[in-house]
């Protein structure tokens, strides 16, 4: 019997320049060989004990067992707006002003979807994260790359101004930034303001590591408001649990910014998940109600697992482009000779039993990230100075 076929491949033309996501594809290749997974960013230890026992018993007792509220639990919707005024003195209303997401990427997702038109340009920093791309083809815009480039990754404050055209819509901004480890300045972010406001554009800020921070505080864009009347009614700012608590697999996230933005997003994201993670957000309620302590702990702790991981990638030979935020270390593989990330990434394994990820397939500009691989150091400390010592023996003998 014939069987029906079709000329036209089964994925649509957005989604076909994207294919598996690097994450995916790196944590298999570990999977399959049983190298140390440096490559996608995920802790190899839980969060806080309390954490974990929260989430346990929501469970029990039948909070958040069926579907929660589209704008997420009040409990949480609260707790996130406690947290915005506790560490950056920003008031958010948790009725009209918070929405909480299947983590940051559905964020990011509902704000591309519901924030664009087709053909409406998106400006953003690349190497970027890699749903933001895939995102933006997804809600028919069109991406404008502007380049952080090594060592320094600073933006490039004119080129910005230069990009910005009539069809500029919105700027979407990562700090601390994923795979660099940028923390944007409070000058850079006041020059970003300024422009925000005088071209009348909307931003997205992706903040999902605003709690680790090494050298410099996180200053989050929406914190400037005071300075530029009209910044706040222009600003999405996102988080997320998943990096700050250790609970990657929960999925929750947030959504912090104006009414008519945050209905914009509620209006996306109502018809991708509706709601998710229901007993997970009564347990991030009391997360991020945990006391400073903790927040300073962690991003203490992450600091030196950032001086262990640095340190042995110098030793092996690498290029280190030192990370003032985020838990990822961009290095360069020129000095070992070699050029191409992607292909070194792959090879790995196989060389020495380490899986990192190129940031290669961050960039549109092939050229400037060639020859830059990503190691990830949210891993406990015996870890990473094996993963250390293995890529010393491989590199430098
Ligand atoms: N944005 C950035 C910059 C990230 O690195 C990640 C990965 N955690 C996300 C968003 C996605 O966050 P979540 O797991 O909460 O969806
Ligand atoms: N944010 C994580 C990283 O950059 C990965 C998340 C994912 O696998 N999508 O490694």
């Amino acid at each position: 019997m014939a069987v029906m076929t079709s000329s036209r491949p089964p994925l649509n033309r957005a989604l076909a320049e994207f294919g598996t996501t690097i994450f995916a594809e790196m944590s298999a290749l570990a999977a399959r060989t049983g190298a140390i997974n440096l490559g996608q960013g995920f802790p190899d230890t839980d969060g806080p004990e309390e954490v974990r026992e929260a989430a346990v018993r929501a469970l029990r007792d039948g909070r958040g067992n069926q579907y929660p509220p589209g704008p997420g639990v009040p409990e949480l919707r609260q707790a996130v707006a406690g947290h915005q005024a506790r560490f950056h003195g920003l008031a958010y209303d948790p009725d009209t002003e918070v929405l909480v997401t299947a983590g940051a990427t559905e964020g990011i997702a509902a704000a591309m979807l519901g924030l664009l038109e087709p053909g409406d340009e998106v400006i953003a920093f690349e190497p970027f994260y890699d749903s933001y791309a895939a995102c933006i083809a997804m809600a028919g815009a069109v991406r404008v790359p502007l380049t952080l480039r090594a060592p320094g990754f600073r933006p490039d404050l004119d080129a910005l101004r230069d990009a910005i055209t009539p069809r500029t819509r919105l700027l979407l901004l990562n700090s601390p930034h994923n795979p660099t480890g940028t923390v944007l300045t409070r000058e850079e972010l006041t020059a970003i303001a300024a422009l925000v406001v005088e071209q009348d554009l909307l931003v997205v800020t992706d903040e999902v590591y605003e709690h680790l921070t090494y050298d410099t505080d996180h200053v989050p864009l929406a914190a400037l408001a005071d300075r530029f009347p009209g910044l706040r009614e222009r600003v999405v700012t996102i988080s997320s649990a998943g990096k700050t608590f250790s609970f990657t697999g929960w999925k929750v996230g947030w959504v912090t910014a104006a009414p008519p933005l945050v209905s914009a997003v509620r209006a996306a994201k109502q018809y991708l998940t509706y709601v998710a993670s229901g007993p997970f957000q009564y347990a991030v309620a009391e997360a991020l109600a945990l006391p400073d302590a903790y927040f300073r702990d962690f991003r203490d702790g992450m600091r030196r697992k950032r001086d262990l991981l640095a340190g042995g990638l110098r030793a092996a030979g690498f290029e280190v482009y030192q990370p003032q935020g985020t838990y990822f270390i961009t290095t360069d593989i020129t000095p070992f000779g070699e050029k191409d990330a992607l292909a070194f990434c792959r090879a790995l394994p196989e060389r020495c039993g380490v899986v990192a990820v190129p940031n290669s397939v961050f960039y549109d500009d092939p050229d400037a990230g060639r020859s830059q691989v990503r190691f990830a150091f949210c891993k406990r400390d015996d870890v990473l100075t094996e993963a250390a010592s293995r890529l010393r023996k491989a590199f430098a003998g």
